[in-house]
């Protein structure tokens, strides 16, 4: 790290300072000039005519104010030119994403994929203020609902944004697993509630209790309060002991969308079997066997075992 020669004053900016430096639209454009030739590398770090070029800036003062105002927090000088730094590639590609400006909607619309809970042979996914939500018309179960980025849905077909929406969902949920925050890599910690299944439904009247369909676990980033609460089979679905598992038997756990496996989608696969200390096991069927994986109060794996789905066989 080389902090002592960065500027130093720059770097103490609060928040609502930092966003106040935004506040003009030709900011932006040098900033979006900027990500695109670090891009395109052509010429990078871009030089002061280069860059004003791009933004197609006339008057050459004015354009030197505004890139004096973005230099330090958002911009940083060198001997080459100018360069991002990673607050201002931060925003850039938020822009990019549509973070900030953009407003989207879709939906309700059908798609392809199959109801784990009823086998209905269609879904149906919808996209409302960021969040991207599947649902099964049949029995009226909402499988998934997460944030997506307003620009993922640039550029794609909706067959094509569903398996964006597929790994994005993985990656974030195996991230706050291994105890980073998806959307600040802050450290996240996981909650789970002390009562062994079963005991769930007679201790009801306090404001604690959760409802019974409530996921098992909550993880919540210390930082920025950023919140996940999926089912405990999602969480494995990309521990590699799992996808060991389904790959020695031939299948492969990312072919399928995960909102059409039942295990993800469902509290059912997952009880809680003991408290001190606390356990709960992940029942995870591939083909005619399952998978019994235990876990502890931080979601590491305790044991795995594996056991035939038809004991008649
Ligand atoms: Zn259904
Ligand atoms: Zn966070």
């Amino acid at each position: 790290m080389d902090r002592e020669r960065t500027e130093p004053a720059p770097d103490d900016l609060v928040p609502a300072d930092a966003f106040s430096l935004l506040g003009h639209d030709r900011r932006v454009d040098i900033l979006r000039a900027l990500l695109e030739a670090s891009r395109t590398g052509d010429e990078y770090p871009a030089s002061f005519s280069t860059l004003r070029e791009q933004v197609g800036a006339e008057v050459s003062a004015q354009f030197n104010y505004h890139l004096g105002e973005l230099t330090g927090h958002f911009v940083r000088r060198t001997d080459d030119g100018y360069e991002l730094r990673y607050a201002g590639w931060a925003v850039a590609t938020s822009i990019l994403e549509g973070t900030y400006n953009r407003r989207a909607a879709f939906g309700p619309e059908g798609i392809a994929g199959r109801c784990p809970h009823c086998g209905a042979e269609t879904l149906v996914a919808s996209y409302r203020e960021e969040w991207l939500t599947i649902e099964c018309g049949a029995c009226d179960d909402r499988l998934v609902r997460y944030p997506f980025p307003p620009g993922g849905l640039e550029s794609r077909s909706l067959p094509d944004v569903l398996e964006a929406f597929d790994r994005r969902v993985r990656s974030h949920v195996a991230l706050a697993r291994d105890g980073v925050c998806p959307a600040c890599t802050g450290p996240m910690a996981v909650t789970v509630p002390s009562l062994v299944d079963g005991d769930a439904s007679t201790d009801s009247d306090g404001d604690d209790a959760a409802p019974e369909d409530d996921p098992i676990a909550t993880f919540r980033c210390r930082r920025c309060g950023n919140r996940l609460r999926p089912e405990p089979g999602l969480v494995l679905l990309e521990h590699e002991r799992v996808v060991r598992f389904a790959a020695e038997r031939g299948r492969s756990l990312s072919a399928t969308p995960f909102w059409e496996l039942e295990w993800c989608v469902s509290g059912d696969a997952a009880s809680v079997t003991a408290t001190e200390p606390w356990r709960c096991t992940v029942s995870i069927p591939v083909g005619d066997e399952s998978l019994l994986i235990t876990v502890d109060d931080e979601f590491a794996v305790q044991s795995a075992t594996v056991e035939s789905a038809e004991p008649d066989r």
